[in-house]
């Protein structure tokens, strides 16, 4: 099995409260620097899937101690049926393509957690983060249990 990916949204886990990026050049400010040691100690390659894009590793990876990450490249309005998977879901599938993956994110929901058992034929961790809080220390322990579980089985 190839080595997991971890796709990492930024507004509402890095970003508390995150969301409008565009309209407020402040916002990077509310990142936790010390969340960046420990996203880079985890068994597994950091891809960014935000709408972010470039700005995520000019303005958010300096922040966290990171290098430039790969990113997804979002193809635009989903063709999903509205109202089920969250825009993201299909396209972090097709990049995983097979591979085992963490997604942590502020927005999905149970219907994209059902998809993506049924879809993906390798473990997944849809991890979800309180957007009123951001990511925690919590939050990384389980990633890094479940990262940690999904080694012993290989
Ligand atoms: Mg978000």
């Amino acid at each position: 099995m190839a080595d997991p990916l971890l796709f990492l949204d930024v507004d509402g886990p890095l970003i508390p409260f995150g969301g409008t990026h565009d309209e407020d050049s402040s916002l990077p400010a509310r990142v936790d620097p010390a969340l960046g040691p420990l996203l880079r100690a985890l068994p597994c390659e950091l891809v960014w899937a935000t709408t972010w894009m470039e700005d995520a590793n000019e303005r958010i990876a300096p922040i966290l101690g990171l290098p430039p990450l790969p990113m997804i490249g979002w193809p635009g309005p989903s063709t999903a049926p509205p109202g089920r998977l969250q825009w993201k879901t299909e396209t972090i599938v097709g990049y995983a393509s097979g591979r085992p993956f963490v997604w942590i994110d502020d927005e999905f929901g149970f219907a994209d957690i059902d998809w993506v058992a049924a879809a993906h034929p390798a473990p997944a961790l849809l991890h979800h983060v309180d957007p009123s809080i951001g990511l925690t220390l919590e939050d990384l322990a389980t990633v890094e249990a479940w990262l940690g579980q999904l080694g012993s089985q290989r």
